[in-house]
């Protein structure tokens, strides 16, 4: 409720209690017109004997007491007021005397009128007047006795049987009391009481059933706010009628007066009497009851106003805490290095900017609205369908079990790439939703089959090492039983010198072929720690392909293998700078690595000439390697077979020492082969061909 709200209300408040208060305010003012009336319009005719009498009597005192309200009332500050005043105010007018009023108790008025120190009495019971010797005017005042009840009583009080049970309070010495009771005076309780307001009371607190009194005791029930209480029934055969009572010696006295008191009309009577059943009830309310009103609204807007503000201002401060909050979790959101998406139905409705850019969306308005499968191939890497399977896991995750798992996704342009998915139930707006995390670990992966690739090298490393070892000592082993085998029986005396020969060969073959080995694994060592250097020269390479064919046309022809050495250029377009032995080193590895996978045919080496390079080439008949095993078979200690059966001899290191000498002359090395039908290994030198100095 705001402030605003608040004031209008409080004046729409303070509006409505003038209203009810004001209705008294007029009623008073009208009882007041009729006051006045009373004294306007009334015309005394006394007789000159009565003026006279008047005259010569200027200071009559009339006596009265004040315990019978509203007959005569007395405020806190002494002052009187009371249907017996309005009327006597009225007489003094009428007559336009000055007769004073003597208030004391009532015994005591009483006995000042019997000994004539007063003159008279206001009001009293025509009886009381004849015994006490007084004489006796018209009736000045009539009352009738009610009976008073609680509003919330279980009884009813239509009629005088209704009061057999009960406990009735009432005024002690109140005739009409005695009169009305004194019949039932075995079928009830009763509570005599010496102040006018004490009946009433009793009747209020709980104390008594019914509270006998005069209808105008309205007026006590009023002034002492005994708000549960209301006069329900009233015996109007019991009129209770006060005379006024007269020195006996003045009975003139009595005519003027009984002038007066004729001179009252019905109206008029009822207007006093009206005025003090009522307008007091108002008086004692009037502004009272304004101020409590108002005090109480007050209180109550106050409250309102006090726990508005209260309130706005916790609003306030929860507004800023909320805000802080959602401030700090969209920064979450947003600055999250994973897309983060809110799935309904199967359709992204709200996602952060990693997730627009992980699946290469321009916007969020371009991404919201799309569903799962368009970010996923049709089939995920186990051949499953993507539609089937991310069906699957969105159930599962819909009935309350949160879903982590791997997902190949599909970015806009179709790239794919592997991601971890975490979706998890939310509720959104009382609408069940899914949260999904997905994070890209495209670098996990490749990291993950980089790692397994590197095992399996490793592996296989450690494979080819023990395969390597095998070989080195069966190949070491070999040249060496040879040689010393066969120096063995060279220390037989009696050798011809034929075999002798042929055993000094064999010694000699085993030891250049230990020293190959022994060199290739220099080589590679050298290789391995980076120390190879080249030893350029201008060479002709001629002479090198001359070398090799030199070197192997023997064996060729034992073999009856056709060897061929091709030169196209002349000799003088054909001089390099490069490392001779090198390269004639990679020659002799490639012719004899075809002489060794070749059992028949040709074998075939040169060069061609291409563009700005010398392709060189050995070409075989042999048995031809493996597509797969082409790149592999340069690798250190790789060999197509490396089963210890294997007859070919060797280490696994020439294809891998040529490559590295190739290399070093900014050349490639490769192989075109197919199994059994020969293979061909090429190798490239810059041709930047020199002068032979
Ligand atoms: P090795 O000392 O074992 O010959 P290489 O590095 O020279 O070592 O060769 C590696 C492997 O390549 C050989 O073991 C063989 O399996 C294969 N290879 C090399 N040259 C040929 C060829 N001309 N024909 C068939 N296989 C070959």
């Amino acid at each position: 409720m705001s402030i605003k709200r608040n004031i209008y209300s409080l004046v729409a408040c303070i509006f409505l209690a003038y209203g009810f208060c004001a209705t008294f305010v007029n009623a008073e003012s009208s009882n007041t017109g009729t006051q006045d009336s009373i004294s306007e319009s009334a015309k005394i005719h006394l007789t000159e004997e009565e003026k006279i009498w008047l005259a010569n009597h200027p200071d009559i005192v009339f006596g009265y007491t004040s315990s019978f309200e509203p007959l005569l009332i007395e405020n806190e500050n002494g002052e009187f007021s009371g249907i017996i005043v309005d009327l006597f105010e009225v007489i003094n007018r009428r007559l336009n005397t000055n007769f004073s009023m003597y208030i004391n108790k009532w015994p005591t008025v009483l006995r000042k009128a019997q000994d004539k120190e007063i003159d008279g009495v206001l009001v009293m019971k025509s009886s009381l007047a004849d015994r006490m010797g007084l004489l006796k005017t018209k009736i000045a005042a009539t009352d009738y006795p009610t009976f008073y009840i609680r509003r919330n009583a279980d009884f009813k009080i239509e009629s005088l049987d209704d009061i057999k049970g009960k406990t009735i309070s009432y005024m002690k010495l109140a005739a009409y009391a005695d009169e009305i009771l004194k019949p039932y005076k075995d079928d009830i309780n009763v509570i005599e009481c010496t102040q006018s307001h004490m009946p009433l009371k009793m009747v209020a607190d709980g104390t008594a059933d019914l509270a006998l009194t005069l209808t105008s005791n309205i007026y006590t029930v009023a002034k002492h706010r005994y708000t549960n209480i209301d006069p329900k029934y009233t015996l109007w055969q019991y009129p209770v009628e006060g005379v006024m009572g007269i020195r006996p010696d003045w009975p003139i006295l009595v005519g003027i007066i009984n002038k007066v008191l004729d001179s009252f009309t019905e109206e008029e009577r009822n207007a006093v009497y009206s005025k003090w059943g009522a307008l007091q009830y108002k008086k004692s309310f009037n502004y009272a009851l304004l101020w409590e009103i108002l005090g109480g609204i007050s209180v109550v807007i106050i409250f309102f106003i006090w726990s508005n503000i209260a309130l706005r201002h916790l609003v306030k401060r929860r507004t800023d805490e909320l805000m802080a909050t959602t401030l700090q979790y969209r920064t979450l959101f947003e600055s999250a290095s994973d897309a983060i998406c809110i799935l309904k139905e199967g359709v992204v409705v709200m996602c952060n900017k990693k997730a627009v850019s992980l699946f290469g969306y321009e916007s969020e308005q371009e991404f919201i609205g799309i569903n799962a499968q368009t970010v996923s191939p049709e089939l995920q890497p186990n051949r499953q369908s993507s539609k089937e399977l991310a069906y699957a896991r969105i159930e599962q995750t819909l009935s309350g079990n949160p879903q982590f798992f791997e997902w190949q996704h599909q970015k806009k342009d179709g790239t794919l790439f592997d991601a971890e998915v975490n979706l998890t139930p939310i509720k959104v707006r009382g609408k069940l939703c899914i949260l999904g995390v997905i994070r890209d670990i495209t670098e996990k992966k490749e990291a993950e089959r980089a790692l397994l690739e590197s095992k399996k090298k490793a592996e296989e490393s450690d494979r080819l090492k023990t395969a390597f070892l095998a070989s080195l000592s069966h190949e070491i082993r070999t040249p060496m039983n040879g040689i010393l085998g066969f120096a063995d029986l060279l220390k037989q005396p009696e050798i011809p010198e034929k075999e002798k020969e042929d055993f000094i060969n064999v010694i000699e073959t085993s030891g250049q072929r230990m020293l190959n080995i022994i060199n290739d694994l220099i080589d590679i060592s050298k290789i391995e720690a980076g120390q190879v250097v080249l030893n350029k020269e201008a060479t002709l390479i001629h002479e090198i392909l001359d070398d090799v064919y030199n070197f192997f046309h023997h064996k060729a022809k034992e073999r009856h293998i056709d060897l061929i050495c091709d030169k196209p250029l002349p000799d003088d377009a054909a001089v390099l700078e490069i490392d001779k032995n090198k390269i004639t080193q990679i020659l002799t590895n490639l012719v004899v690595n075809a002489f060794k996978f070749t059992e028949s045919g040709s074998i075939s080496f040169g060069y061609k000439h291409k563009d700005n390079v010398l392709e060189f080439y050995v070409k075989d008949t042999g048995i031809g390697i493996d597509k797969q095993m082409h790149n592999i078979i340069f690798e250190r200690f790789r060999q197509v077979d490396i089963t210890f059966s294997s007859k070919n001899e060797g280490s696994g290191l020439g294809l891998s020492i040529s490559k590295a000498f190739v290399e070093k002359h900014d050349g490639e090395i490769w192989v075109t082969s197919k199994i059994n039908h020969g293979s061909t290994f090429h190798f490239t030198l810059p041709y930047k061909p020199v002068q032979k100095i």
